[in-house]
C-alpha cells in the first residue's frame, strides 16, 4: 500500500452555506462547487488548499453519519475524517484486510468529485475515521 498524500480533511458542518462564508471570505479559499452524494446523505463542498483540500460536509438527513457526528459532538461541527490518497485502492483494501484492519467498506464506493473511496474503522486506526481514496 502506497500513501501518496493527505487528499483532504473532512469537516462536518451544520450549515454549508454559512460555513463557506468563513472559508471563502475570511480564509480566501475557492469553492470548487457543491455536490450532493445521496449514498452518504451529504452535501459536499471541496476547497483546494495547496496540495490537498478541505471537504465541508453537511448532512441531508437527520439520521445521516454527519448528523450523528455533530450530535455526538454536542451540536457543533468539527473534523470528522482524514482522507489519504493511495495509488491503488483495491490493493490497499486487500492489504489492510490482510493486516486485520476493520473496514467499514469492504468494497470501494463512490465519493464526491468522482473519487473511489473506502472508510477504515476508527477502532483499527487508534481513533481516527480514515478514508482511503483513489482518483
Ligand atoms: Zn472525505
Amino acid at each position: 500500500m502506497k500513501v501518496l498524500k493527505i487528499d483532504h480533511i473532512g469537516v462536518a458542518v451544520n450549515d454549508l452555506e454559512e460555513s463557506l462564508k468563513f472559508y471563502t471570505e475570511v480564509l480566501g479559499l475557492d469553492c470548487q462547487g457543491i455536490e450532493v452524494v445521496e449514498e452518504q446523505k451529504v452535501k459536499v463542498a471541496f476547497l483546494p488548499c495547496g496540495d490537498s483540500e478541505i471537504e465541508l460536509l453537511e448532512s441531508t438527513t437527520p439520521d445521516g453519519p454527519i448528523a450523528k457526528f455533530i450530535e455526538k459532538n454536542g451540536g457543533r461541527g468539527g473534523i470528522q475524517h482524514i482522507a489519504l490518497r493511495v495509488e491503488n485502492l483495491d490493493a490497499a483494501l486487500e492489504y489492510l484486510k490482510e493486516k486485520g484492519m476493520q473496514l467499514i467498506d469492504e468494497k470501494p464506493r463512490y465519493g464526491a468529485g468522482g473519487a473511489r473511496i473506502a472508510f477504515l474503522h476508527p477502532k483499527s486506526t487508534k481513533g481516527v475515521l480514515l478514508e482511503i481514496s483513489e482518483r
